[in-house]
């Protein structure tokens, strides 16, 4: 409410900003020029900026409001927790009861063999530690030289050094000397990209076929695990073909690597399934998550460690010599048990499933038709829509045709001043909206959509 009574001197704050914060993945001379935009309020799906705009969030802030805006249960919860117990560790033999209380139910909703929880702050930090942990078992088991994990190129799993090692984004590998030694990446199941000649059945087998083909390169009992988001968010919304999945998971099997599932998009109902894995139909051992879990009302991220792991860590392993202050902090605890509360109480995990991913696809579909539409995704509460030269240009034939451009130019311009948040993704523009989006909202946004493409022909 404060907010909302507020003036703003946009200019003053845009100065400071530029004077003060370095942001995030940004060319700030470039942001110099243009001026940050400044949000203010949010509530449900919409987003007010500092000169009192109005726009739909299409990207659920960073592919994390999933309980949408303006939820007061969350502040309260995170209030009367901040009153009655701030911050204590869970090191040296104590516990606090939201972190008791949320690992119990993370251990009910994620799927079976999920017994135990390890509490990090951040995706990044959820990644981090499952190259220590995965590490860490093989030492336990009597393998340490099993030490490479094999990623994907065009991955996102996080900007520490690992996270971003563990991540496939050249641009990120660029800087800083990354990636990490022992960290390894295989292509993306993109089929668009590099399924010509095949069926997406046929290119599911084949892409997965490309770890089978690694793994016997490095020798099998070097490596430790294999990590992959269910759906790649970040890298553009790259959704794989069904036969992908279960065959990765038959290739870990059959030598005997672990398979982690990098939920921190994919979780918490963003695919209609409280875990992607589940959608993908297969069972991995490790889960990564961060974001929805608080619907990013205060920092909170994880891993899911299922029972093989777990055992022999707990039976065989005396100290594990890794944590964060912050692991299992009570607020973002107190934050969590509130916003998963909302996503059962509401059903929204099975309304994404049932009635707002259907719609979104078959709106998303619509969109298609569109000239610049070379065709569109979309799995759950995510969709992409490629943009092309031509109608029935492929992804090939745009070499010419600077669709990355015209994608930046529109998701970072005309969509906002026409009232919807979109993110530019290479040649894609992508929608990630909070499960709160109602069938109508999303034709809204589809049709904002639309009118912006038509400025653009
Ligand atoms: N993994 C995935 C799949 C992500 O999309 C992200 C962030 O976007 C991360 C990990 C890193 O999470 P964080 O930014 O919370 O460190």
């Amino acid at each position: 409410r404060a907010a909302r009574q507020e003036a703003f001197d946009t200019q003053a704050l845009q100065r400071l900003d530029s004077a003060h914060f370095l942001h995030p993945f940004t060319d700030h001379a470039a942001l110099r020029k243009r001026g940050a935009r400044v949000m203010v309020r949010g509530q449900g799906i919409y987003l007010w900026d500092s000169e009192g705009n109005r726009v739909i969030d299409g990207m659920s802030g960073l592919w994390c409001v999933n309980a949408g805006y303006g939820r007061t249960s969350i502040s309260q919860a995170v209030y009367q927790q901040m009153e009655t117990l701030p911050f204590y560790n869970s090191f040296f033999n104590t516990t606090t009861v939201p972190a008791v209380r949320l690992a119990t139910l993370l251990a009910e909703l994620a799927p079976p063999q999920f017994e135990h929880v390890f509490f990090t702050s951040s995706g990044s930090e959820a990644n981090d530690t499952i190259v220590r942990m995965v590490r860490r078992y093989w030492d336990l088991m009597g393998q340490p030289q099993r030490q490479v994990i094999i990623s994907r190129r065009n991955a996102y799993h996080g900007s520490t050094m690992a996270g971003a090692s563990l991540g496939g984004m050249d641009g990120m590998h660029a800087q800083g000397g990354l990636p990490i030694p022992g960290i390894v990446h295989i292509g993306q199941p993109h089929y668009a990209q590099e399924g010509q000649g095949m069926t997406e059945a046929e290119f599911g087998l084949h892409a997965a076929g490309w770890l089978e083909q690694k793994i016997l390169e490095l020798g099998p009992d070097q490596v430790a695990a294999f990590i992959g988001e269910p759906v790649q968010g970040a890298g553009g919304v790259i959704i794989p073909p069904v036969t992908y999945w279960p065959e990765i998971k038959r290739i870990c099997d059959k030598y005997d690597i672990l398979l982690v599932s990098d939920e921190v998009i994919c979780g918490f109902g963003r695919l209609g399934t409280w875990f992607g894995c589940e959608l993908m139909q297969v069972q991995p051992d490790l889960i990564t998550f961060a974001k929805g879990v608080t619907s990013g009302y205060v920092p909170l991220g994880g891993v899911l460690v299922g029972s093989r792991v777990a055992q022999t860590l707990i039976e065989k392993g005396g100290d594990f010599n890794h944590g964060f202050t912050y692991s299992g902090h009570p607020v973002a605890c107190a934050a969590a048990l509130e916003n998963l509360r909302i996503l059962i109480e509401e059903k929204l995990v099975e309304k994404v499933a049932l009635e707002t991913g259907p719609h979104l696809a078959a709106t998303f579909a619509g969109l298609a038709s569109h000239p610049l539409v070379g065709h569109a995704e979309s799995c759950g509460l995510v969709a992409g829509l490629n943009l092309v030269r031509r109608k029935g240009d492929t992804v090939h034939d745009c070499e010419h045709f600077d669709s990355a451009h015209a994608v930046g130019m529109i998701c970072r311009g005309h969509m906002f001043d026409n009232g919807v948040i979109m993110r530019a993704v290479g040649d894609r523009m992508i929608v990630a909206p909070p499960l709160v989006i109602t069938k109508e909202q999303i034709d809204e946004m589809a049709e904002r959509i639309r009118f912006c493409l038509d400025q653009t022909l």
